[in-house]
């Protein structure tokens, strides 16, 4: 056991690995045994439950509740270890090197636990400004938990007036990020022996038309903007990353699906984006295939959508954070976080700051350095000092 940081931190976080809270699992046990240790602190919190109750959001209040305070925020779930070589148990906490292995220490529990750690403290001081624990499920897959919390935070007589999300960005202040939206397209044709082709509805011919029109957009976007500054990528991408389609050359294809996403700017209008690619299939490409059989149709669903967000860069939450973090710069990132859902669903100006560095995610062999840990910890008594009575 680490010796750099405090034994309860270092317990917490052991506790939290050991649960298997890959996201196509319950997050219950979890949640559970976050409650019982809130409650011997005096702290009560709120359940927010999926439909069929098999996972959980948890909500918790420490200090005044009759005024906004600030949330920190992280998910619960991890992505899973199938296929990957791990050195250690995954959901077994090790320490080497001053660095701490296990599923979820990087992303992001490493951060949920220095929260918990804390929570003692503030719980034992006076605060002026309450703070609000806030853990999700789903994160990984659907962000759902995000979704219905935000829901939950809606009809709240009182809303947290900001949240910081402790995803890994290096204790680095993240002030935007872009959207991520995925899709997929189903080309329903006609099938007839190659020989008639003229006869069949091709989907995989079609399905590249629409390929090659969502690239043009990209194309288009690239070279004309819009454009942002402080991005790795600084314009929207577009791309197809899948396809599947026909079962034998002399058949043509009567079916087609791909998947698409859009990675885009806060600015850019997802709507409108989607709008040229459905008007392109609807009005131009399936016309031209129901000529041949009424039977034919383009199919496209969204699947999942994450939305971008960018905080104005004289906002007073830019500055309270960087204080936190005893930093002068801030940055925008490519990946996405929850920060988009509780901005665009709960209006909550949001903040992504958390120790470990995106690198080290989803990987075999995830870790976080005692160092983030430290820095963390650091942030959070300068959080207490800011609202403590
Ligand atoms: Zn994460």
């Amino acid at each position: 056991m680490s010796t750099k940081i405090s034994p309860e931190l270092y317990d917490v976080m052991a506790k939290l690995i050991s649960f298997d809270t890959t996201s196509r699992n319950s997050n219950l046990d979890l949640i559970e045994w976050v409650k019982s240790y809130l409650a011997e602190l005096g702290i009560d919190c709120i359940l927010v439950p999926n439909e069929d109750a098999t996972k959980a959001n948890l909500y918790a209040t420490i200090g005044p509740s009759d005024r906004p305070g600030i949330m920190l925020s992280g998910h619960s779930d991890v992505v899973p270890v199938d296929g990957q070589e791990w050195s250690t148990d995954p959901f077994a906490l090790a320490e080497k090197d001053d660095l701490l292995f296990g599923r979820g220490t990087c992303d992001m529990k490493g951060f949920i636990a220095v929260c918990l750690a804390y929570a003692r403290k503030f719980a034992e001081a006076e605060l002026k400004t309450p703070i609000h624990l806030a853990f999700s499920y789903d994160e990984e897959v659907t962000c759902a938990g995000a979704k219905r919390l935000a829901e939950a935070l809606n009809g709240f007589p009182i809303k947290p007036s900001m949240c910081i999300i402790g995803e890994p960005t290096g204790m680095q202040v993240v002030t935007g990020h872009k959207g991520g939206y995925s899709y997929e397209c189903t080309l329903r044709g006609f099938e007839v022996h190659s020989s008639l082709a003229p006869q069949g509805v091709n989907a995989i011919q079609y399905a590249c038309e629409l390929i090659s029109f969502i690239r043009g957009i990209a194309d288009d976007h690239r070279e004309n903007g819009p454009f942002a500054e402080g991005y790795d990528v600084g314009f929207d991408t577009l791309q197809t990353g899948t396809i599947k389609g026909g079962s034998a050359l002399n058949i043509v294809p009567g079916e087609c699906t791909f998947e698409f996403e859009f990675r885009i700017l806060p600015e850019t209008d997802k709507v409108a984006l989607l709008k040229r690619i459905t008007d392109f299939a609807h009005n131009e490409l399936e016309p031209r295939m129901k000529a041949i059989s009424p039977e034919a149709s383009i199919h496209i669903e969204e699947y999942a959508a994450m939305p971008g967000f960018e905080l104005d860069p004289g906002d007073d939450v830019i500055s309270f954070v960087r204080s936190l973090a005893a930093r002068n710069d801030d940055i925008k990132v490519a990946y996405q976080t929850e920060a988009g859902i509780f901005v665009q669903d709960a209006n909550i100006p949001s903040v992504v700051c958390g120790p470990g560095h995106i690198a080290q995610a989803h990987k075999p062999d995830e870790f976080v350095s005692i160092e983030q840990l430290q820095l963390c910890c650091q942030f959070m008594d300068r959080l207490l000092e800011r609202v403590r009575a």
